[in-house]
């Protein structure tokens, strides 16, 4: 066994804990020395692998959860890429590109996809585990003479393959790109696409924007049109459907199938398990222990590929990789056992007027412990509409029926800055002092379940973009409130991760009774987490309908009939895929008027 120990050197305290991992290791109290507190560490824990026996201990004893030890096969070792310094985490295999196939590459976050890509773009030269010496090109080749992969990573090292690296914080770009987007975009037109781009990714409204004025998603479409533009032979895409709508997600994914060159490697990571599996021919697994350990699985087919992630095993490895699988329900007809819910909140028709814009809300009633999915685009009068449920704002038309109401709101784009509190701890200190936060289910099912308290000292602005967004997440629903807004949960967080907030989001719905109202375009997850939907239409940023809350199967047909989109049933977890538009299926189910319940059967003979 090869031992991998991990410290994560922003929560090792030394000079706040008992140096328990220290004390308490076996190995230093029977004379040896496992852990000791180094210098080249910058005074902090430091473990070495070789004598450690990997008991585990120091990994419990650790007040501040700053250290990981895995047990890993001797046989695994020869496949370490790279390592990111001692006691860092480690990356085991890559995956090979193809050309004139879109890899998808599914997995946790913290197993590794951004190094896969940032080594694959050449960005990063892979050092092999051995940090000692400074990395080289000609190393990594000699490892990898022989295989396929060494074709793809020639090209790379010597510079003959141009690359282009559609980066996860897309924000960044309105910090360092100047200028304004078509004056930007023309520049780099290098294929003479610049039409197609900007018709297919919808970027008229935004040409003669300042990019540092660009909302999230329109600066998305921005850097997506910008990668596809270059004249590259490999194009890498991270993330590329965060804070996009269902539409614009699938513009995105059509984009990049269509306008990638055929001879061209193309990969994609991405969370929106719908859109991995519209934009992909094949997938790679991501797995290992995260912020440990990645490793990279086969190439499986993008179908089979995303089933095995959900049922958590991976057949060509032999490799459990979650104890349970992730199940989605057919529920189309909502379950007969479920008792009535108590109704919690009436609101009559209502109109609202705020410079340009007009929003129209048909009358609708919530209940208690009722999640409302909201189905729309962005700038559609969402936030607008709870504004008025809570009496923030006063219709022109209607009345508000429940003037008062305290509400929680958890913002599409969240900000650190925007946080009374400079640390995870100071922030769960103060809340956990009074109201929700205080009391046991509230940390076993929300911040224990969303890892929240292994956050430690950290400070807020240093938050990865998924841990950031449970930290606020945790927040909004921390807050004493009659009506929580959660607005796209899902960005920046992996599969499991959305599910785990789901059932945070449930939980509070069900023990404070109130209604809450959850926008997100991750269509999975609205399905898994909603008991019925509000629909909004209309044109965005003009005028916006919201629609009375309707049962799923009627909201989603309404919402995907507006998109023009039709999903069908996996057969093996029941999990909703996109048609390919014009499809058989797809002109079949439009003409039925069956855009996502479609009963699994119908898809037999197509799968
Ligand atoms: P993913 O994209 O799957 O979320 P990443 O490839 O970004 O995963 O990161 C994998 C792990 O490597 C994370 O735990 C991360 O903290 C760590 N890591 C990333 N970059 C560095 C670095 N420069 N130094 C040390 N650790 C790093
Ligand atoms: P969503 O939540 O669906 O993204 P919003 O309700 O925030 O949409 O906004 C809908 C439209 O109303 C947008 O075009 C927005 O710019 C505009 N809007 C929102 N609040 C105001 C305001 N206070 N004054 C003027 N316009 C506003
Ligand atoms: Fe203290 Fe934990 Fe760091 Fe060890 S790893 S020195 S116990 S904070």
């Amino acid at each position: 066994m090869v031992r991998v120990a991990v410290v994560d050197y922003d929560l090792c305290k030394p000079h706040r804990c008992r140096l328990e991992c220290v004390r308490f290791c076996p190995i230093n109290r029977s004379g040896g020395k496992a852990i000791e507190i180094s210098e080249s560490v910058g005074g902090k824990a430091f473990i070495y692998e070789v004598a450690c026996v990997g008991c585990g201990i120091c990994v419990k004893k650790c007040p501040y959860y700053a250290i990981s030890v895995v047990n890993l096969p001797d046989e695994l070792e020869k496949r370490v890429v790279h390592r990111y310094g001692p006691n860092a985490f480690k990356l085991y295999g890559l995956p090979t590109p193809q050309t004139g196939m879109v890899i998808g590459i599914l997995g946790k976050n913290g197993s590794g996809k951004t190094t896969v890509l940032r080594i694959l773009s050449g960005e990063l030269t892979p050092n092999l585990g051995v940090f000692e010496v400074e990395p080289s090109w000609d190393k990594a080749l000699e490892k990898f003479r022989g295989t396929e992969l060494y074709n793809y990573l020639r090209i790379v090292a010597d510079g003959s393959l141009r690359r282009v690296h559609k980066i996860q914080h897309v924000d960044l770009v309105r910090k360092y790109v100047r200028g304004h987007v078509g004056e930007v975009l023309t520049r780099i037109d290098e294929r003479g696409l610049l039409n197609e781009v900007r018709k297919m990714l919808s970027l008229e409204s935004a040409w003669d924007n300042k990019i540092s004025n660009l909302s999230g998603g329109e600066l998305q479409r921005f850097t997506v049109a910008a990668a596809l533009l270059r004249d590259a032979g490999a194009y890498f895409f991270d993330e590329p459907s965060s804070y996009l709508d269902v539409k614009e997600r699938l513009a995105v994914a059509n984009a990049i199938r269509e306008l990638t060159p055929r001879s061209a490697y193309v990969m994609v990571v991405e969370h929106d398990l719908a859109v991995l599996d519209y934009v992909s021919d094949s997938v790679v697994v991501m797995y290992g222990e995260p912020g440990v350990y990645g490793l990279c699985s086969k190439l499986y087919s993008v179908g089979s590929g995303i089933n095995h992630f959900l049922e958590g095993f991976l057949p060509a490895e032999n490799m459990r990789i979650r104890s349970e699988r992730i199940t989605f329900y057919f529920r189309a007809e909502p379950s007969e056992s479920t008792e009535p819910r108590k109704p919690y909140l009436y609101w009559p028709h209502m109109t609202k007027k705020l410079n340009n814009f007009k929003l129209v809300v048909d009358e609708g009633v919530s209940h208690m412990g009722e999640i409302i999915g909201v189905l729309g685009p962005n700038a559609i009068g969402k936030t607008t509409f709870i504004r008025l449920l809570a009496g923030e704002l006063k219709p022109e038309e209607g009345y508000v029926t429940t003037e008062g109401l305290r509400i929680s709101y958890k913002p599409q784009y969240i900000r650190a800055e925007n946080y009374p509190w400079t640390t995870v701890d100071e922030a769960l200190k103060e809340l956990r002092k009074e109201g929700m936060a205080s009391t046991e289910w509230f940390e076993t099912d929300v911040i224990r379940k969303l890892g929240l308290h292994k956050l430690g000292d950290k400070e807020i602005a240093s938050l990865s973009g998924g841990e950031l967004q449970k930290f606020a997440v945790t927040v909004a629903l921390a807050r004493e409130a009659d009506l929580y807004l959660i607005d796209e949960p899902s960005a920046f967080i992996d599969v499991e991760e959305r599910l785990t907030v789901a059932k945070a989001i449930r939980k509070v719905a069900e023990v404070r009774k109130t209604t809450i109202f959850v926008v997100d375009h991750d269509l999975l997850l609205a399905d898994y987490i909603s008991d019925r939907v509000v629909v909004f239409e209309g044109t965005p940023g003009r005028e916006g309908y919201a629609r009375s809350p309707a049962d799923l199967r009627s909201g989603m047909n309404k919402f995907l009939e507006g998109v023009q989109v039709t999903f069908r049933r996996d057969l093996r977890t029941y999990r909703p895929r996109i048609n390919k538009p014009g499809s058989y299926l797809d002109r079949q189910q439009k003409m039925l008027g069956e855009y996502y319940y479609v009963k699994p059967i119908q898809h037999l003979a197509e799968d």
